[in-house]
């Protein structure tokens, strides 16, 4: 009889051990699915997560519209320096004067109602006028108002530069020469109807016409140019 007994609690030991152990695989399988679920659930999360990303970069989209504007504006800014560097950037007219001594008197009013047109930098009688760009020498006038003055035209034909109440020219100087940049064409004086008190260069800039005559053109103000401010 104690051998049946322990059979049969081998046997209830065997089916509950049997029981015991069935369950835990299972209970594996089942814990591990779950698990595959979720990630997959969440990777599908992520993945539709994804899209917004790419949904927003299309917005990014108009960053490139704008940086698409963008270069055109370097290239303007950098075609406008270009021409000022280049072309637009004249010598001051008087031998040790500064930029930043110069003042501007275009809009001042002068005799018989007319407006200045011009800039005066004063200096002292005998100070050498220097030409501010290559050119020629277009005119030598000696005129009431202006003295002893120079009409120097500039290679393009396009502008007029004209110096006046010189106290005389510089030697060698004639119409038709060929003078450059810096060269001295003359030198500061009071003649014509400038003050004696207050020796001065006026000088102007004039737009040319189609006619290229010395005696027209249109004043243009040279202070900004003069300043490096404004190109021609
Ligand atoms: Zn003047």
């Amino acid at each position: 009889m104690k051998i049946l007994r322990l059979l049969a609690v081998g046997l209830v030991i065997g089916v509950v051990g049997y029981w015991l152990l069935g369950p835990g695989p299972s209970a594996r399988l089942g814990a591990a699915e779950p698990a595959k679920i979720g990630s997959a659930t969440s990777s599908t999360r992520a993945a539709l997560d994804a899209p917004p990303p790419p949904a927003a970069t299309p917005a990014p989209t108009p960053v490139p519209i704008q940086t698409t504007p963008t270069p055109p504006a370097p290239d303007a800014g950098g075609a406008a320096p270009a021409p000022a560097n280049a072309a637009g950037a004249l010598l001051l007219p008087v031998q040790g004067i500064g930029a930043e001594q110069l003042q501007d008197t275009f809009t001042d009013a002068r005799s018989e109602g007319r407006v200045h047109d011009a800039i005066d930098i004063l200096a002292p009688n005998g100070t050498p006028v220097l030409a501010v760009a290559d050119g020629t020498v277009e005119k030598l006038f000696d005129s009431v108002r202006g003295g002893l003055t120079v009409y120097q035209f500039e290679p393009s034909g396009r502008y007029c530069y004209y110096y006046a109440h010189l106290d005389r020219y510089a030697d060698g100087l004639a119409e038709k020469k060929t003078i450059k940049r810096g060269e001295v064409i003359g030198y500061v004086g009071s003649t014509g109807n400038a003050s004696p008190d207050a020796p001065h260069l006026h000088f102007e800039i004039h737009v040319l016409g189609p006619e290229k005559q010395w005696w027209k053109g249109e004043s243009i103000n040279p202070y900004p140019v003069l300043k490096g401010q404004q190109a021609l």
